[in-house]
């Protein structure tokens, strides 16, 4: 049976009204009981946290994790024990399954996120519950009364620009969503990030969305063509996402539609955790998560100061526990209440920078692609660890990539080569030529890996 969270709406508009107090004694006990549960129910949680005291409502207490460890110990982490490495890959690896119901329960979705190394996540319906409780309340909140009618007005159509064909938590959220739910699916659609740029701009034209939601380098795009008058949508709300932009980059996109421009920072690790002011910061939603800018000794930073990485804890979603997890973002947390109004903590976050590329064409003009078109295509590639895209010269892509110990190295490689080359061909760009690379994926200063870097 289910647990109702029927509560959930009510709660998050009450935390809000009450201010930081009422957010910081509902992330405390919120987190107790995450690591209580973790703690029962996950054989590596129960390891980690063994000398701990009872109950933990200090984060500070609890050891840092990052996606390399959890994923080495997948099958020790899961709090449902019927989870598995080999299950849950073997799910994603079927793309007939996007969006069906892992376990007949759960969410499954996959990342490569900043760090290039593939992530398989499951989400339990009480963090869907909370996730879209959460995105609904700030939704309403950036619309305002007059834009939710200007909404209604259209229809209340969304479009998603998102990675198809992949498990990625925004189509693989959409393709659940249009299983089950008959009315969303009518206003809900997703397009794909990989369609070439006139077919995009002709199928939105066609759809004249009321709102957008997708991915920031893509929409940066899609402001190009408005501006030059071959895309001529009116959306009301444009929600950009995972890759941060400039004010200029949201000042352009917003004069270019005439919309109202709201940003996010989050991850699939928790999908609802900030969104964005009219001032430019992103809203942590502390009652559910709890966000830790640190050095790298994982003392705390003080605000005002740019961290060197950030840890966040995941108070929603119990099936996989994210607690003290690092996400390798480096953030700068407010140290005076935003104009705004909003109580809760307010951050700026860099390094999530879109990394666009750009090449000629034989007719000599230039094509930009956004980078997570190149990173998804690969990632969703079975057998592949890890990955980099290099663009080592104006019409050079060097591809790195580590495999899976099972994977057989000439098969992925055609795979992935295909996938580049139908890229680029749809792109017009039939004169790029993709190099396989001996050598591994290349760490960064600061020891992140770069999945696609554009020419210096
Ligand atoms: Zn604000």
């Amino acid at each position: 049976m289910s647990e109702n969270l029927s509560w959930v709406g009510g709660d998050a508009r009450r935390a809000r009204k009450e201010g930081m107090a009422g957010i910081a004694r509902r992330q405390r006990e919120r987190l107790a009981d995450m690591v209580t549960f973790a703690r029962a129910e996950s054989p590596y949680y129960r390891e980690l946290y063994r000398d701990l005291p009872d109950r933990v409502t200090d984060p500070a207490l609890l050891p840092v994790t990052s996606k390399k460890t959890l994923m080495e110990h997948f099958d020790d982490w899961a709090t449902d024990r019927e989870i598995t490495f080999g299950r849950v890959r073997e799910f994603v690896d079927d793309p007939s399954r996007i969006g069906a119901r892992f376990l007949g329960k759960y969410l499954v979705a996959t990342t490569s996120g900043t760090s290039g190394r593939r992530g398989l996540f499951v989400q339990d319906r009480r963090y869907q519950h909370i996730a879209s409780a959460l995105t609904g309340h700030v939704l309403a909140g950036w619309l305002g009364a007059g834009g939710l009618l200007r909404v209604a007005a259209r229809g209340g159509k969304f479009a998603q620009l998102v990675a198809t064909g992949g498990h990625y938590v925004g189509y693989a959220s959409y393709a659940q969503v249009t299983r089950e739910s008959r009315w969303q699916a009518k206003i809900v659609r997703a397009f794909s990030v990989h369609t070439p740029m006139p077919e995009l701009v002709a199928q939105l034209n066609r759809y004249n969305p009321a709102i957008i939601v997708g991915y920031a380098g893509v929409i940066q795009l899609l402001a190009g063509e408005q501006e030059a008058g071959r895309l001529h949508i009116k959306p009301v709300l444009i929600e950009a996402a995972g890759e941060t932009m400039t004010s200029a980059d949201t000042d352009r996109m917003a004069t270019a539609f005439g919309a109202r421009v709201r940003t996010m920072y989050s991850c699939t690790e928790c999908t609802y955790l900030s969104h964005s002011c009219e001032h430019g910061w992103y809203h942590v939603n502390s009652d559910w998560a709890v966000l830790e800018p640190v050095d790298a000794d994982y003392q705390p930073t003080p605000p005002g100061e740019l961290s060197h990485t950030v840890l966040i804890s995941n108070l929603a979603n119990r099936v996989q526990p994210f607690l003290r997890y690092d996400l390798g973002d480096r953030v700068l947390l407010r140290p005076d209440p935003c104009p705004c109004g909003n109580p809760l903590p307010a951050v700026q976050v860099q390094g999530r920078a879109g990394d666009m590329v750009t090449f000629p064409t034989e007719r000599g003009e230039r094509v930009s692609i956004a980078p997570l078109a190149f990173g998804t295509l690969i990632d969703r590639t079975p057998g592949v660890e890890l990955f980099q895209v290099e663009q080592t010269a104006p019409t050079t892509l060097r591809v790195r990539m580590l495999l899976a110990d099972d994977a057989d190295p000439e098969h992925v490689w055609r795979e992935v080569h295909r996938e580049l080359d139908q890229l680029l061909a749809d792109n017009e760009l039939d004169h790029i030529t993709v190099q396989r690379a001996d050598e591994p994926p290349q760490q960064a200063a600061g020891g992140k890996y770069r999945t696609v870097i554009p020419l210096g």
